[in-house]
């Protein structure tokens, strides 16, 4: 009789938070429209934090980033970094029906640094792998193409700024675009899993573009080059998702 009355308890308690999960799902999506689009489903500790599907297949980047490095890289770093936030937001008791993960990082100064380095983590990388496309027009055009002829004097010379950014950042990190607070847009680093939307940051502004240069994003074809892992980068960029973010 204890059994069933037990097994009757469980059968409600997971009823209720799968309720309370799909509730939350509802409440949480729209705020990350765009940019986190997460779902609960997935996700761990029925917290929605979760990786979004690869828009391309692990092979189609060859012509800048092996299938090896791209499988590893999104399905234990990346995936790592999105369990871990999981973990902190839940320690840390963050009420995730009323901060988005974008305003979390604007006032990451407050929590651990595991929801530093987590937070920054998932959110880098889940905008990094929509930054690209095995068919990159190579260069923006319209209105971004116009702001960066404006803000740097022509796209080649925004590029040799964004990859010196890349190339001099000390260990490990990303180079960016930005929008900052003017409306101009800014090229630099962030150590570690730092990110420009972070209270800590010294670059701030709206990521439009970030390249992740730690060694686990390159080092199986390119070793020591960064330089060149840089170079050939510059063919997979997808300017059409990063014009949207500028738009938007
Ligand atoms: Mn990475």
């Amino acid at each position: 009789m204890s059994t069933k009355n037990t097994s009757r308890r469980t059968f409600i308690t997971d009823a209720a938070k799968t309720t309370a999960a799909v509730a939350l799902s509802a409440t949480v999506l729209p705020s990350f429209a765009n940019i986190i689009a997460q779902k609960s489903s997935t996700s761990v500790l029925g917290i929605p934090f979760s990786q979004r599907p690869l828009p391309y297949g692990y092979k189609d980047l060859e012509v800048a980033i092996d299938a090896t490095t791209m499988e590893i890289h999104y399905s234990k770093h990346a995936a790592t970094y999105a369990k871990n936030l999981n973990e902190a937001v839940l320690a840390e008791k963050v009420d995730i029906n009323s901060v988005s993960l974008e305003t979390l990082l604007g006032k990451i100064s407050k929590y651990s640094p595991k929801m530093r380095n987590n937070g920054g983590g998932h959110y880098n990388h889940e905008l990094f792998w929509q930054s690209m496309t095995a068919k990159s027009p190579l260069k923006p055009e319209g209105k971004l193409l116009a702001a960066i002829e404006k803000d740097f004097g022509s796209f080649e010379a925004f590029k040799t700024q964004f990859t010196d950014a890349g190339k001099s950042r000390f260990g490990s990190g990303w180079a960016w675009l930005v929008l900052n607070s003017d409306k101009k847009l800014i090229v630099g680093s962030t150590p570690n899993q730092d990110n420009p939307l972070m209270d800590i940051s010294e670059l701030k502004g709206t990521p439009l573009l970030g390249l992740d240069v730690w060694e686990h994003a390159y080092y199986l074809r390119y070793m020591n080059k960064r330089p060149d892992y840089i170079n050939n980068w510059w063919n997979v960029v997808n300017w059409e998702v990063v014009a949207q973010r500028f738009n938007g």
